[in-house]
């Protein structure tokens, strides 16, 4: 049950992260406009999502499908929300995903590309989605490492219905933010080199790197889309793995 002060803590903690976006961009010369905020929304119930959005959120992560679809139809009214898809995404429910997220930001494969594309092209639209970078190699985690995407990246932009935005990275965890510093610059950094020379259609301006602990830092090493849940909602139930 919602109760008022949790819709209050809610709107409150927009503006506190907005106030913080804000403050860092300008520290750093950047234009504000060019961060955008992404509220990520896994365990969290439609009500509480409704009270981001009246604060002011119109970019939401959703990083489980199963969980994701009953909120996107119960807020179909709200044309003016972005929905991203910032989990893991297994191949057999990129049909699902396709046209209902805007941006994925999760590609972390060339498997995974293979079939968005191919999904996209059955219903004739162009999917936009983020490159995953594993960038601290490690095994646990999966995406492309640096060397990987530098050799697949002719393969991906020959594929018609892809717009590739992007670079999207998870630092290893850490207790200190400043530990993710060099992680986000290397992002930045491959972004940059990848840039040159042009591909046809591949586009590498969205860095999409930053949570509630560490978005700071992601912003001054030049992240373009934070993605923050925890710093939003509150801190989330903890997972009992069996
Ligand atoms: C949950 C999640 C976030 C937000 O993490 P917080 O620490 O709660 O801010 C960001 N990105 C992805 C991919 C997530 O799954």
């Amino acid at each position: 049950m919602e109760d008022l002060s949790d819709s209050d803590a809610i709107a409150d903690h927009v503006a506190l992260i907005r106030q913080r976006i804000q403050a860092v961009a300008v520290q750093t010369g950047r234009d504000p406009n060019t961060i955008r905020l992404i509220a990520a929304t896994k365990t969290v119930p439609v009500a509480r999502i409704q009270t981001a959005l009246d604060a002011g959120v119109i970019h939401l992560g959703e990083s489980k499908l199963q969980e994701a679809l009953p909120k996107l139809d119960a807020l179909e009214s709200r044309t003016d929300v972005t929905w991203h898809f910032i989990g893991q995404l297994q191949r057999r429910k990129v049909k699902a995903v396709i046209g209902r997220f805007q941006l994925i930001h999760s590609v972390d494969s060339l498997d995974l590309a293979h079939e968005i594309n191919r999904r996209a092209e059955e219903r004739a639209l162009c999917q936009s989605v983020l490159l995953e970078l594993n960038i601290g190699e490690e095994s646990t985690k999966t995406g492309f490492s640096a060397s990987e995407l530098v050799k697949v990246l002719d393969v991906l932009d020959a594929m018609p219905n892809l717009a590739i935005k992007g670079l999207m990275a998870i630092p290893p965890p850490s207790e200190a933010p400043e530990a993710a510093r060099p992680y986000f610059r290397a992002v930045r950094d491959l972004a940059n080199s990848l840039k040159r020379p042009a591909r046809h259609r591949i586009r590498l301006d969205e860095l999409s790197m930053g949570m509630s602990h560490d978005f700071e830092i992601a912003i001054e090493e030049g992240a373009t889309y934070v993605r923050i849940g925890a710093a939003i909602f509150g801190e989330r139930p903890v997972k009992v793995s069996t």
